[in-house]
Order: C-alpha cells, then structure tokens, then sequence
C-alpha cells in the first residue's frame, strides 16, 4: 500500500465518519423537534381544558386565578433568596400580585353572591335562556323579556321564581356545599 493510498483511505473515513455523525445528528434534531411540537399540543389541549372547565365554573376559575397567584408569589420568594436580583422590582411585583390576591377574593365572594351559582346548594349554573312573554296590563299589549336559569343541581328560576327545586338540598339526601346557606334561607 502506497501513502497516497493511505492518505486516501483516511481522508475517505473521515468523510464517513464526519456523514455519520451529521446523520444523526439531523436525526436527533428531528427527534427533538418531534417531542417539541408533541408538547406543544399536549399543552394546547390542556388549556383548552383549563379554559373550557373554567367557563363551566365561575367558581373554579377564581380558584384557579388565586392558585396561580399563590404560585407566583412562591416563585417571587424563591427569586428573593437569590441577592443579584433587584429586590425594589420584586417587592414592587409582590405588592402587585397581593392587590390582584384581593381582587380575586372578592371577585369570589360576588361570584358566590350572583346568580353564577345556585343559592341553595352551590351548584354551577348550567344554562341561562332568555324569552319574550306577552300579555295585557290595562288593556294595553305589553312585551317583556324574562330569564330562564338553569343550574346543575336541576334548579331552575325564572320570573313566576322558582319553577324547578334543587335537588342537592329539597331532596332526600341533602348535600350543602355552603353551610352559611341554610335551608331556611328565603331566597
Ligand atoms: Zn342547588
């Protein structure tokens, strides 16, 4: 065997080495890719879930604020261990966070007060339906709009009241979610 020869043979394993290397490198890079965009999707629909059990409760969607709140109020103190960071910001962003804290609780309170929730046992409100009734006040052709609620536990209001009792408290076994809503409440 010549050196050019073998100078060649080398040259030729480099090459090959320097392909295979390539090769899987692309292979890993669409490999990577591949997991990125699965996570992306499974992240997508987990929002979308998020999103769609939080229009179901207005109740949960509070709770779920108020979690991510606590959430990031735990990374402020995590973030306020490390000394290079600028305290001033993060305090200014804590106050931040605890005002929106506040908000949230009594954006909760009013969600528990308004109709959103069924008075009696807590029940999410499932469907709300709007009409046009006609009658006669004085001779006269009067139109009015009332609201049909419909909540989970199968209590349902509209203007005559209620027309379909809540099943969670009025029926056989009772299951109050809010104990300060007794049963004689007279609402
Ligand atoms: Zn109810």
């Amino acid at each position: 065997m010549t050196t050019e020869v073998l100078f060649y043979t080398q040259i030729a394993s480099l090459v090959t080495f320097v392909l295979v290397v390539f090769g899987v490198y692309r292979l890993l890079v669409q490999q990577k890719d591949a997991s990125i965009e699965l996570l992306k999707q499974r992240l997508e629909d987990q929002s979308e879930r998020i999103r769609l059990l939080e229009l179901q409760t207005p109740d949960a969607l509070a709770s779920s604020l108020s979690e991510r709140v606590e959430i990031q109020l735990a990374e402020i103190e995590r973030l306020r261990l490390d000394s290079n960071l600028n305290r001033t910001e993060i305090d200014g962003k804590e106050s931040e966070l605890r005002e929106v804290q506040s908000k949230l609780a009594s954006l909760l309170s009013t969600i528990r007060d308004s109709d959103f929730l069924c008075p009696h046992c807590g029940a999410p409100l499932s469907q709300r339906s709007s009409y046009d009734i006609h009658g006669y006040v004085d001779g006269r052709d009067v139109e009015a709009t009332v609201e049909h609620l419909e909540y989970e536990c199968g209590l349902a209001i509209n203007h005559e009241g209620e027309v379909s009792p809540c099943r969670r408290v009025s029926g056989d076994a009772p299951v109050p979610m809010q104990p300060s809503n007794s049963l004689e409440s007279t609402r």
